[in-house]
């Protein structure tokens, strides 16, 4: 933030002093104000260099300074409409007035331009080192050290015996409907609220996903949308051949009511953890509750290989045969020989180096997070219209993503609004994940809702996701909680 009174001067100073303070600020540019405080025009290094050529002297005032209407903003700007103005005038510096005229601040185009983005990677400093030892021994390919040592190191932070690294979750959870007999004409139960990444490979494998709604306590698969569908299923003879869980922005869903309902129904379940490695259940690792897990390390995830993911599981042949189905399905022998259909879905070694690194400072992610959203908390108590994300006390979350909903205004403001002005800061903000069953892709899939509505439709509605990067400055953050007071005190 430029500090307004170090740059501002009145016409009775001297060109002594105004170059004095210009050399300070080292700004390029002062405010001169009126004796009564109020802006009158900017002055530059350039209008100063004009008045020593025009015969001013150093000890001169800056009296002889031609009277012009500098560009100025009124308060109630928006980033792109102050840049706007910027690019119109070929300026870098505004500066922004109260309806006294008096200055309120200086914006700086360099400030103007930062994007706040949603969630973008961040890196650590180990992940250079492993991916130079895959440089220095050549082995960029294939699988290599750091594959099998990432593999074991994600499997020691979640507590699981054997994980397999996959080009991507998408992989991981396409592989695991395979090795548990998902096929064409079979029904997988998932989880309405979520990314289409979930539901995708069960129609990869000609399958028919049913959804789950959410319930309000943890956004995440209600346990009596669950019941109903299983109930629905039993009658009309068709039982699921599995269950995708899905721990919505690095909280776990209530998984032990939910196992209870699988158990009895005798259905396994794939836990899609995508969002929410680094999150405990009860103290337990989010992931570790299914026949099978799933991570991601796609590029916004909590961490990231730029592009990938992890099968985990506690029973070896799950993870033995997702190394071979990921490697092309080659059976044992010299010349290539294939039982099976087989796929390209393995990490590779250099990718692997970055998750290496990437692994070692999780626990310091998971940290960030909740502080962003802890200070989103803080910051934004008097704004009643928002209601955060619950998190239950069985959940340790991640906050991967801070998320929460809008109650409309009076006046009407409703959660797009807010996304749309705040896009307008330049800041990134998106609608929760709109959930499957309302996508026109899986219209005509059936879903189960919690009572007697869908809440996963109304968090669609409602709901807001913030920036919530581990990266993030508390200097951005607080641009972004005053931008939201000030949105929802002018609605
Ligand atoms: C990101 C994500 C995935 C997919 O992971 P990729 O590594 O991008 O394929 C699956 N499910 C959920 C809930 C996700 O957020």
């Amino acid at each position: 933030m430029i500090d307004v009174p170090a740059i501002s001067v009145q016409r009775t100073a001297t060109i002594r002093d105004a170059l004095l303070k210009l050399d300070q600020a080292a700004f390029g540019m002062l405010l001169v104000l009126e004796p009564d405080g109020t802006f009158e025009r900017t002055v530059t290094d350039g209008d100063i260099r004009r008045l020593l050529l025009q015969g001013c002297g150093m000890d001169d005032s800056l009296k002889r300074l031609p009277k012009i209407k500098s560009f100025v903003l009124e308060d109630g700007y928006t980033q792109e409409s102050a840049l706007a103005l910027m690019n119109k005038c070929v300026i870098n510096h505004l500066p922004v007035i109260d309806a006294q005229r008096r200055v309120i601040k200086v914006l700086d185009r360099k400030e103007l331009d930062e994007k706040i983005l949603l969630s973008t990677p961040h890196m650590g400093s180990w992940e250079r080192e492993f991916v130079d030892e895959a440089f220095k021994t050549n082995w960029i390919a294939p699988l290599g050290p750091n594959v099998d040592a990432f593999e074991r190191e994600v499997a020691e932070y979640v507590g699981i015996d054997h994980a397999a690294a996959l080009t991507s979750g998408t992989a991981a959870i396409h592989l695991a409907l395979i090795m548990l007999g998902v096929r064409a004409g079979d029904t997988v139960f998932c989880s309405s609220l979520t990314f289409a990444a979930s539901a995708n490979p069960i129609a990869y494998q000609g399958a028919e996903p049913v959804f789950i709604d959410s319930e309000p306590e943890s956004w995440n698969m209600s346990p009596v949308a669950l019941e109903n569908a299983f109930q629905y299923a039993i009658a009309n003879g068709k039982k699921p051949k599995a269950v995708i869980v899905v721990n919505l922005y690095g909280q776990s869903a209530d998984i032990d009511s939910i196992a209870d309902i699988c158990k009895r129904y005798d259905v396994p379940i794939v836990e899609d953890a995508a969002e929410s490695l680094g999150a405990r259940y009860k103290g337990k690792a989010s992931g570790s509750f299914g026949v099978m897990g799933v991570y991601s390390f796609n590029g916004n995830k909590i961490i990231t290989t730029s592009g990938g993911g992890m099968l985990v599981s506690d029973n070896e042949e799950f993870i033995r045969q997702a190394r071979f189905l990921s490697t092309q399905a080659r059976d044992p022998a010299l010349h290539y020989e294939h039982t099976q259909i087989g796929y390209n879905y393995r990490m590779s070694n250099i990718l692997a180096g970055v998750g290496r690194g990437q692994i070692r400072v999780l626990n310091e992610r998971v940290a960030s997070r909740r502080r962003v959203n802890e200070r989103y908390r803080e910051g934004l108590l008097g704004c009643e219209q928002l209601t955060w994300m619950p998190e239950p006390e069985w959940s340790y979350s991640t906050h991967w993503l801070t998320a929460c909903t809008v109650t409309s205004t009076k006046s009407g403001l409703n959660s797009l609004d807010i996304i749309k002005k705040l896009a307008g800061d330049h800041i990134e903000a998106r609608p929760v994940w709109k959930p499957m069953h309302m996508q026109p892709v899986f219209r005509q899939c059936r879903s189960f809702n919690h009572g007697d509505h869908s809440v996963s439709q109304t968090l669609f509605e409602d709901g807001i996701c913030l920036p919530s990067g581990s990266n993030m400055t508390d200097a951005q953050q607080d641009r972004i909680i005053d931008a939201i007071k000030k949105i929802v005190a002018e609605s």
